[in-house]
């Protein structure tokens, strides 16, 4: 990998930015990979500018022939792959395997939205009289403001991005200071849209502050914390712009009393999955586990034994499965939470320490039990790779737990039994029911929480309709006055 390019997009051109260096660092060996230079306040205004100026034509073309210039992105995002892998896994200190697979699924989702937002752009709707007609015609915002965090750094873009283009938008993304260099590395692969229809500013929460607040900015779509989402949609909320939030949760994971048996090791090596994909840093990573009492143990041992099975190391050997986390800060965050749950009684089964590595932010793969319900553990978002294993006496008191929090994002059951399975769908307060098959997306599928944990939705038709406006046309063919009208005497 030669050095990764840290200009800005602007305008189609790519630009040394003017504003605050930053370091981002490499989480595994802790040195600085690249230092990039923030987008100035004056950059931020051009790519608004720029982006204001480039939705005259983009708002205007079919979206038949957005279509194909959508799928060029993907081709071309494809044949960046290993580059984009890389400087993810760089700057993230996530499996190789992990990066490449998420290259992919920005690429199917621009490929999903070319298509979905040339099938239709509103409704025809029943008139009041006979002698009219009348439709719903769904527009774009104009210029979209898309804030990113660094988990997933390109996916959440990506489901930004394809979705306000596809409707017409124009966009000015900001990625997180963290992982700025794979989102800059993307300025080639959007060479094929005319100048200005994307433009990308790294830059910390200032940046992010701008873009909320600019007057340019007609909608902003949100990924991060609640903290910050809830900032940005004040900012938007203060001019009326619309706002798109996806914040963060404290997913639920629910093991059914007919799991016994050989179903308990599919639901062990799940779980473990759910809890430690990306070390724990996915929005929707399962942060507390519910299992009813008859096949607790049982869960607990098969969980344990899988997880000390797994291969924590560099993220760049093939057969790693867990990496270090993002920042120092991150990993002490989860460090603490745990150590405070041990200080009022709980027992690590399994990891809770870097497992020796003096280089790198490693937390092993953590497995608790006998957590008080009250620890942060069980009640603030962790964002690192542990699992809190709770016995419950029933599936009722399990979606009460689930559902006890501010958060609503994802859960996830296991469960034989299709009742269990319909009364969990039915009762379980979140955005993103999983049953028997943790953590799987679908483009077509809205993606997004209830309560903290977000407002409005990603993906799917939902995710097409957070970038539109609705706009009622009522067309009278007869032209004549009203029997309605004044006078009323
Ligand atoms: P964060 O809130 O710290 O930062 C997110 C983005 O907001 C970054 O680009 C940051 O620079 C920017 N920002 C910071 N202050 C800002 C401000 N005042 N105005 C505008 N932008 C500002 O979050 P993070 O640490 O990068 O990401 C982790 C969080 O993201 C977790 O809470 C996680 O649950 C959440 N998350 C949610 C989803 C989801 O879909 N719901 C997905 C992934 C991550």
């Amino acid at each position: 990998m030669g050095e990764p390019t840290t200009d800005l997009l602007i305008a189609g051109r790519t630009v040394p930015g003017e504003g605050a260096p930053i370091d981002v660092e490499n989480p595994t060996t802790e040195r600085v990979a690249a230092t990039v230079p923030s987008a100035s306040p004056a950059q931020v205004d051009q790519a608004v500018t720029a982006a204001g100026e480039a939705f005259e034509e983009w708002s205007r073309m079919p979206a038949i022939d957005r279509a194909p210039l959508l799928r060029q992105v993907a081709d071309a995002l494809r044949d960046h792959t290993e580059e984009l892998a890389l400087l993810m896994t760089t700057e993230i200190g996530r499996p190789l395997t992990e990066s490449r697979d998420e290259v992919e699924w920005c690429a199917s989702c621009l490929e999903f939205y070319a298509e979905v937002a040339r099938s239709e752009i509103g409704r025809v709707i029943p008139p009041i009289e006979s002698s009219q007609f009348a439709v719903v015609v769904k527009e774009p915002h104009g210029v979209v403001g898309c804030i990113v965090p660094w988990n997933y750094p390109l996916l959440l873009l990506f489901w930004k991005l394809a979705p306000a283009l596809a409707a017409g938008n124009t966009v000015v993304a900001k990625p997180s200071e963290l992982t700025p260099l794979s989102t800059l590395a993307l300025a080639p692969v959007f060479d094929c849209l005319p100048d200005g229809v994307v433009n990308l500013v790294p830059g910390d929460g200032a940046v992010g502050a701008q873009i909320a607040e600019h007057e340019g900015v007609e909608c902003v779509a949100f990924t991060g914390s609640v903290a910050t989402g809830q900032k940005v949609g004040v900012a938007c909320a203060a001019r009326n712009a619309r706002a798109n939030l996806e914040m963060g949760g404290k997913d639920a994971f629910i093991v059914c009393s007919d799991m016994a048996d050989e179903a308990i090791e599919v639901a062990a090596r799940g779980g473990a999955w759910a809890a430690f994909l990306n070390a724990g840093q996915v929005c929707t990573s399962s942060e507390r586990f519910f299992v009813v009492e008859d096949v607790y143990d049982a869960y607990v041992e098969a969980f344990v034994d899988h997880t000390k099975s797994l291969v924590v190391g560099d993220p760049m050997d093939e057969k790693t499965d867990i990496g270090p986390m993002v920042s120092a800060n991150q990993r002490g965050k989860a460090a603490s939470q745990v150590e405070a749950a041990v200080g009022v009684g709980a027992r690590i089964l399994a990891g809770g320490d870097a497992g020796g590595r003096e280089t790198g932010h490693y937390l092993e793969p953590t497995v608790v039990v006998d957590v008080p319900g009250d620890a942060a553990l069980m009640t603030e978002e962790t964002f690192g790779p542990v699992a809190p294993i709770v016995p419950v006496p029933s599936l009722d008191e399990a979606i009460e737990r689930a559902n006890s929090l501010r958060y609503g994002l994802g859960a996830i059951i296991y469960t034989r039994d299709l009742a269990n399975a319909v009364k969990c769908l039915k009762e379980v307060r979140a955005g993103s029911v999983w049953i028997n098959d943790p953590l799987t997306d679908n483009d077509a599928g809205p993606f997004g929480g209830f309560k903290n944990s977000g407002i409005g939705r990603e993906l799917g038709a939902e995710g097409l309709d957070a970038f539109r406006e609705a706009k009622h046309v009522h067309i009278e063919t007869e032209i004549e006055v009203k029997d309605w009208w004044f006078p009323y005497g």
